[in-house]
């Protein structure tokens, strides 16, 4: 079993963007600028801002992160998006997700001007994708087919099974895998909640993407040997044993599933992290295109 290291992976990615990076500095231009915005102060979405915060400082972008009360308007939140696209400044932003409820999620989705929309969310973005035309790709399914280009997982021609068919992780990976590009081409099959054989399905897998967010939902009797795991899940389960009161659980039980397969992401370190890479990666993207057509 060949574990899929996403912490190490995604660390040589952002190894390789400050060295691009410095390149950038010692030419006296500006580096690259990611805004992010979270509204309100849930705990996982404030780690996962803080994560992409830190990273940009890792590999000497800039970075701005515009906090907002649980309780702000879609009015206000909307222009600060307005600012933030008219900003030339700043290359990139994402809006943390999810949003309170008082606000309209497809509304701030749509506001954000798709040249700096480096989550890959907005509609522009996801119909170049899907045209296979040149776009910020969403960055958790970005970061799987990074994982599998690194470690020569071959997926021409093979059975993936994707569970979870949400707009940021399962139906763009669906999309991305069934087209003719390095770690597609391959057979995909969309499983999600009415899916009524999903073992039957998951039996004949060669590769597996689970995101779903149930933890452990995948067990070794649902898989054949020498599969390939994606466990794109994160759940955050109590756990008095830990400092912070919880673990982290995948959707895969990963010591069974482990047992059989050929490679496996681990949670944490697996998709998490390259994630957080390839939003850097849309990033740097973003601000060549910018620099470049000045
Ligand atoms: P979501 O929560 O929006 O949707 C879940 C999907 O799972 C739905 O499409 C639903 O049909 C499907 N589903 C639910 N129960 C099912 C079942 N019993 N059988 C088959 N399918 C079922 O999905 P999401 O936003 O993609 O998140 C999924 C998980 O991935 C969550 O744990 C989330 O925290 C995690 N996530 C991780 C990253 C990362 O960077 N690692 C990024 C995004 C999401």
């Amino acid at each position: 079993m060949v574990l899929l290291d996403g912490k190490q992976t995604s660390n040589n990615i952002k190894q390789e963007i400050a060295v691009e990076v410095l390149k950038i500095i010692s030419k006296g231009q500006r580096p690259p600028h990611l805004a992010a915005i979270l509204v309100g102060s849930d705990g996982a979405s404030m780690t996962y801002v803080n994560s992409k915060v830190k990273a940009c400082e890792r590999v000497g972008f800039n970075s701005t992160l515009i906090k907002l009360p649980e309780n702000t308007s879609e009015e206000k939140l909307l222009n600060e998006i307005k600012h933030l696209n008219q900003n030339s400044e700043i290359d990139g932003f994402i809006v943390q997700l999810p949003l309170p409820k008082h606000i309209d999620e497809d509304k701030v989705l749509l506001a954000v001007d798709f040249n700096k929309d480096v989550d890959g969310f907005h509609p522009t973005n996801v119909g170049k994708m899907t045209l296979e035309l040149p776009c910020f790709l969403p960055a958790t399914p970005f970061g799987i087919l990074e994982l599998l280009e690194r470690y020569k997982v071959e997926t021409s021609g093979k059975n993936v099974v994707i569970i979870g068919r949400s707009h940021i992780v399962g139906r763009p990976m669906s999309i991305l895998m069934s087209q003719k590009r390095p770690q597609g081409n391959a057979t995909v099959t969309l499983a999600h909640s009415r899916t009524k054989n999903l073992k039957e399905l998951t039996l004949k897998a060669d590769i597996i993407v689970a995101a779903l967010g149930i933890p452990e939902f995948l067990t070794e009797d649902m898989v054949k040997k020498g599969v390939t795991i994606i466990d794109v899940g994160i759940t955050r389960v109590k756990d008095a044993s830990k400092k912070n009161g919880y673990a982290l659980k995948g959707d895969v039980h990963f010591e069974g599933v482990a047992k059989k397969a050929a490679f496996i992401t681990p949670v944490p370190g697996g998709v998490g992290p390259m994630t957080i890479a390839m939003l850097l990666k849309n990033t740097l993207l973003a601000y060549k295109n910018t620099t470049q057509t000045k």
